[in-house]
């Protein structure tokens, strides 16, 4: 919630920024700070925060309310960080919808520094059956403590917790990652690594610490925190990877141990509310659409007697009608959870096996029932080019969600896990480098001549090893997209071993130099002016 003071405050720096009167640094501060961004056509974009993609059935009903009056298509976006991006401001219309926030009871307000993101969670979290401790009390502690310590932090800084040693959330990927797992004495607590990155030059990160406690661990970040923004003397470049390069890990920790924090909030587990079962009997069942559902996105939790349904959402894109009725659902058949995902989708956790075809009935009415969740027909993206100066005007994320349909490539669901996730440039925000295949946006050539395509990833996500960074297999033209996955499909049907899956599959055939795909893929490759492909691509373990 937002309270008028800070409206107040908004409408004066408002007025400030448009006319010009704010340094470059104060300009860039303002819009991080409000989840403000400008699309390279002037409109602007707004960002609600969910800390690990965390959010209540109040807050999608407010986000609901929110797009039927401000936003002329209604819907919203999930985003690879498990955040909301809703777009299309004009300029004159945006402080009148900042001031119109606390109505929803919604705010975008958060001063973390310039460069913060929100930390992330890996996908299943606590309710999955592998989890070792429930990382939420934790990583909102930080988030806490970040919006008055965070300030004045002059780099990029992410954070990720991954629930147990399968890193889902790839914290070794992460400026600081924490990983759930438990001591010789069976203590819980975290590993805590620091300085990884992923993006065009990744690294996998440094170990900072093989073991914290639960309690410990709050105060260790924080040290972490501050010895990272003293070090990096105001620097926007000075991610803390570079620092541990420059100085070494010992002495990077000897400096964090100069910080006593002492200030960071208590981390306290709540207690896991649950669900009733429903009196009202079992609703006409849509039938295959059901089973389907059922085999694909329906998952036993820890708990081992409730179910979690994860809501696949394509390219993360969600209605004002869509938000009222996961709202709705998450109330009469959940525990008044619903989790936005690193995959763009949407979990609801704690439902009775008796209400999940209640769950599936309602959702489907709204087109949310689709079956597919963690196989290749949920594809995921970056912010693509209605938000980002860098991408690349390249329109294939409709032509791809109907490629990949579940159901029409004649295959059994169990083949096609694996994960295809789309960037419009070569940052590779949303981490395309870990999808079983991967399009990053690229061009060449200049003016009348300059054409667009993509760069084709393969193989990367988790493997037997920890954590695979994909390797680039080729490129093609925009054009040739189509034929270039029907082409990849193919050859998957025909060349497949034994019961391998798309994933495997896909690491299998990047393999080598050159590699099998990289073989097949000369062809559209040799049409593109982007040159032989780079192989230089590091593996990382998590
Ligand atoms: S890291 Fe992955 S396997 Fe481990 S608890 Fe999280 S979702 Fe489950």
């Amino acid at each position: 919630m937002i309270e008028q003071p800070r409206i107040e405050e908004f409408q004066k720096d408002w007025d400030r920024y448009t006319s010009g009167l704010m340094s470059e640094n104060e300009a860039n501060l303002f819009k991080a700070c409000w989840g403000l961004h400008v699309t390279r056509d002037g409109g602007w974009i707004l960002k609600f925060r969910f800390p690990g993609g965390q959010m209540s059935p109040e807050q999608a009903e407010g986000l609901a309310g929110f797009l039927r009056k401000w936003v002329a298509e209604a819907r919203a976006r999930i985003t690879p960080r498990q955040n909301i991006q809703v777009f299309d401001f004009a300029a004159e219309k945006l402080p009148l919808a900042m001031a119109d926030l606390a109505s929803f009871g919604l705010s975008t307000w958060r001063h973390p520094g310039a460069g913060m993101s929100t930390s992330s969670l890996c996908e299943k979290g606590a309710y999955c059956e592998n989890s070792k401790l429930d990382p939420r009390p934790l990583l909102n502690a930080l988030e806490t403590w970040l919006g008055e310590h965070g300030k004045g932090y002059p780099a990029k800084f992410k954070v990720a917790f991954s629930a147990c040693g399968n890193d889902c959330a790839y914290a070794g990927g992460h400026d600081v990652g924490l990983v759930a797992t438990e001591n010789e004495k069976g203590e819980k607590g975290y590993q805590v690594m620091g300085g990884g990155r992923l993006g065009e030059e990744p690294r996998p990160a440094f170990l900072l610490k093989a073991f914290v406690s639960e309690t410990a661990a709050g105060p260790f970040l924080g040290s972490i925190v501050e010895a990272a923004k003293k070090l990096a003397k105001g620097n926007a470049r000075a991610r803390l990877g570079y620092i541990l390069e420059e100085i070494g890990v010992e002495a990077f920790l000897a400096e964090a141990a100069k910080f006593k924090v002492t200030d960071f909030p208590k981390v306290e587990a709540t207690a896991p509310k649950y669900s009733d079962p429903s009196e009202d009997g079992i609703p006409m069942t849509t039938g295959e659409e059901y089973r389907k559902f059922l085999d694909t996105n329906v998952f036993t939790q820890k708990d081992g007697e409730h179910l979690v349904a994860v809501v696949r959402v394509p390219f993360g894109w969600v209605t004002a009608a869509q938000w009222e009725v996961l709202a709705k659902v998450s109330r009469d058949f959940s525990n008044g959870e619903l989790r936005l995902t690193q995959s763009q989708n949407i979990m609801i956790p704690m439902i009775h096996e008796s209400n999940l075809q209640w769950v599936h009935y309602d959702l489907n009415q709204f087109g949310l029932g689709l079956a597919g969740a963690g196989y290749i027909s949920d594809l995921s993206c970056c912010p693509g080019p209605k938000a980002c100066d860098n991408a690349q005007d390249i329109s294939a994320h409709e032509a791809l969600a109907q490629f990949f349909a579940l159901g029409d490539l004649g295959l059994d669901p169990g083949e096609l896990a694996g994960a295809i996730k789309v960037s419009s440039c070569p940052n590779k925000c949303g981490n395309p480098e870990l999808g079983s295949l991967a399009l990053i946006g690229a061009s060449w050539g200049e003016g009348a001549m300059k054409e667009t395509g993509y760069k084709i990833l393969m193989g990367g996500g988790k493997n037997p090893a920890g954590m695979r960074i994909g390797r680039e297999v080729g490129a093609c033209r925009a054009v040739r997209l189509g034929s270039v996955l029907r082409s990849l499909m193919e050859r998957f049907k025909e060349e497949k071993h034994g019961d391998e899956n798309f994933h495997q599959f896909c690491q299998r055939v990047s393999e080598g130099d050159p590699s099998p795909a990289q073989m097949w893929l000369q062809v559209y490759t040799d049409e593109t002016g982007i040159g032989e492909p780079h192989m230089e691509l590091v593996d990382g373990g998590a």
